[in-house]
């Protein structure tokens, strides 16, 4: 496999954002592919069709799998230094193109322009990381109670992944697989989800244009994604899967892959908790959840879903949060003050709406103004009076609605934060530090923020226990749910 294309400086690359009447390929080995048909993408925002997709099947799947076979068999024989460095050139070709790939996410789905921004510089820092993780890939040697035997143990790739990833971080949630994938030695194929087909695909061109091997990093699209995954999940060449996306989803590939006995990381859904206990800096707890809240306009698996606040303290916070979301500004995604968009679809507005009118109907009370929005917008709301039965206290909303419960010990607090089958992310906010050891290792949850709503960084691990999945993404924890573990025992002459 030739790499000569490696150190080749990030200068102008060709990709470009969406717009009405452009057609996208997958890319699968860098052909463009032909599909069997063609699906239409619309904007969450606008309704208006931006763009037209290849819609694969079986015969692209296939074709996918035979090139991950082909590309993982030369791509696990490079140097993990030859890794480092086209990983290196895809990530400046990334922050060289911030701005395509941004515009691209704002129409695709409707994140604010500043956020989606925002997501690619998180998205590199994936490549970035493993890039140097890459040359870390250090087996072991063991003592042996034998003096002719040597003891070594080897870490290598697992094989061909193939990657399911969902709409709210159509970049970010990429680069979390596919950088440790390439750096351990695998070779990915990537399934995006239906609504954000194009960023994936201008992940892809980009890799290819910095040099990546075609077979190592593809991208197959699908309006339904079903035919696809299930004779990917079926194949025996394939040996992990990687999902990202809904807790119902993910327990039914998980089921599925037990016949082929993949490798499974799972990051499902959330149902994050904020406690607010009475002797935290207010202010910054208000500041706290309205980024970890409202972010992406709530669509974010570690998205604070229930704010817990101490009695003390509830009626001063549940002020100064409703006065913060009341200033929050409702828009077009392409426009720069913009810091709520529209829900990236019909159903995720309308779940997020019942969520709201079924709390309002069962006696909650609304604290923020009412606007008027249309669409996949929902006006950014502020709830009071809530209690456990209703159904925001149930299921991850996906939206920019904060319910507020009141509680009055911390015993308390820790039980209603742990009653619910997820435990992706769950966020403190308290000034006394025995308190914040005490509850954070209460918290049956992956990721715990202690005065931190934005706990996220490529070094971390980064995913859920109980129903929020199994695995982690992120840091030298991540890299190891792509490699296998073999031992060599020698006996010497
Ligand atoms: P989803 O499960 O509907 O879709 C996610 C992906 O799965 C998409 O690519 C979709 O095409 C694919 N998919 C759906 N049905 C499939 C099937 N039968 N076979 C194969 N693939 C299938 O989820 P969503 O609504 O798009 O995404 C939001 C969910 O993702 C939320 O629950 C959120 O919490 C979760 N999420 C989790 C994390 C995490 O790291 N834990 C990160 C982001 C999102």
């Amino acid at each position: 496999m030739s790499l000569s294309h490696a150190s080749r400086p990030a200068a102008h690359f060709m990709i470009e954002a969406p717009t009405p009447g452009a057609d996208y390929t997958a890319v699968i080995a860098g052909l463009e592919a032909e599909a069997v048909g063609r699906y239409s993408l619309r904007s969450p925002a606008s309704g208006e069709v931006i763009a037209s997709v290849a819609d694969c099947g079986a015969a692209q799947a296939r074709l996918a799998a035979d090139n991950a076979q082909r590309g993982f068999e030369s791509w696990r024989q490079t140097t993990p230094f030859a890794r480092a460095a086209l990983l290196k050139a895809w990530h400046s070709a990334m922050l060289e193109a911030k701005e395509v790939l941004a515009l691209t996410m704002a129409r695709e789905m409707g994140k604010p322009i500043g956020e989606a921004r925002g997501e690619v510089d998180y998205a590199a820092s994936f490549l970035e990381w493993y890039a140097e993780q890459a040359k870390r890939l250090d087996g072991d040697i063991l003592p042996s109670q034998h003096p002719d035997k040597r003891l070594a143990v080897l870490r290598q790739p697992v094989g061909p992944v193939f990657a399911i990833t969902p709409w709210n971080f159509p970049a970010a949630m990429i680069t979390r697989k596919v950088a440790p994938g390439l750096a351990a030695g695998c070779s990915v194929i990537v399934k995006p989800a239906e609504q954000t087909p194009v960023t994936a695909i201008l992940l892809a061109r980009l890799w290819q244009q910095v040099g990546g091997p075609a077979e190592v990093f593809q991208v197959i699209t699908a309006e339904r994604p079903a035919e696809i995954s299930d004779l990917l999940i079926a194949d025996t060449r394939i040996r992990k899967v990687t999902f990202t996306g809904s807790t119902p989803v993910g327990k039914h590939l998980y089921a599925k892959s037990a016949a082929t006995m993949k490798r499974m990381s799972l990051e499902l859904g959330g149902h994050a908790p904020f406690l607010v206990f009475d002797d935290a800096d207010i202010d910054a707890a208000v500041a706290e959840v309205m980024a970890s809240k409202f972010r992406n306009g709530g669509q974010t698996c570690v998205c604070t879903n229930r704010v817990y606040v101490q009695r003390g303290i509830f009626d001063s916070f549940a002020k100064r949060l409703a006065q913060a979301v009341d200033a929050l500004s409702v828009g077009q995604p392409e426009e720069e003050t913009t810091q709520i968009g529209p829900l990236v679809s019909q159903a995720g507005r309308d779940k997020a709406q019942s969520h709201i009118d079924d709390a309002l109907a069962q006696g909650a009370r609304r604290l923020t103004a009412a606007r008027e929005v249309d669409g996949f917008f929902v006006a950014p709301t502020v709830l009071a009076d809530v209690t456990e039965e209703m159904r925001i206290m149930q299921e991850e909303t996906f939206g920019p609605v904060a319910p507020l419960v009141a509680f009055d010990d911390e015993a308390q607090a820790v039980a209603a934060a742990n009653a619910t089958p997820f435990g992706l992310a769950a966020y403190l906010w308290t000034r006394n530090l025995g308190r914040a050891h005490r509850v954070s290792e209460a918290l049956d949850y992956g990721i715990v923020g202690v005065n931190d709503g934005a706990p996220s960084v490529p070094q971390a691990p980064f995913g859920g226990v109980k129903d929020s999945g199994i695995g982690r993404e992120g840091g030298r924890y991540g890299i190891d749910e792509y490699l296998d573990l073999k031992f060599v025992s020698t006996r010497l002459d």
